[in-house]
């Protein structure tokens, strides 16, 4: 397997509620909490809780319902926290590359204040 799943990553304990977090938002399949060290006035991270590593792993596994969910509790989340309707900026980094920190896919939302060229 291209990207075995660590069971035991930072957000998989943060779904099993193994570890705290700021949560924004719970649906049945995503969940959406504050960054532990924010780069913006807002910035939050949106998950699915399926165990999923990238985007391809993501759409080739989860379900109809998994990615609807998780399409939904991104736009969700940004209005619950404010970003909207000012403006915000959506982000993954995928893979060594980018990165990606944590193994388990995830979309940071930033906003709160001008963005201009900013990347994380
Ligand atoms: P990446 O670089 O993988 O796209 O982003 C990982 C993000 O997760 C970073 O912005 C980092 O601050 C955040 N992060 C890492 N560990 C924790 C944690 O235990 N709790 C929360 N809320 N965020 C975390």
């Amino acid at each position: 397997h291209k990207h075995p799943y660590d069971e035991n990553n930072i957000f998989a304990r943060i779904v099993r509620g193994e570890l705290p977090s700021k949560k924004v938002l719970e649906t049945e399949h995503s969940l959406a909490f504050h960054d532990i060290n924010p780069l913006a006035a807002i910035h939050v991270l949106v998950i699915p809780k399926g165990p999923y590593v990238s985007w391809e792993d993501f759409s080739a596994r989860a379900s109809e319902a998994e990615i609807a969910d998780f399409v939904r509790a991104i736009g969700e989340t940004a209005r619950q926290v404010g970003a909207e309707p000012q403006g915000y900026r959506l982000l993954a980094n995928v893979g060594k590359r980018s990165g990606q920190e944590v193994a388990h896919l995830h979309v940071h939302i930033f906003g709160g204040q001008p963005l201009g060229a900013m990347l994380a």
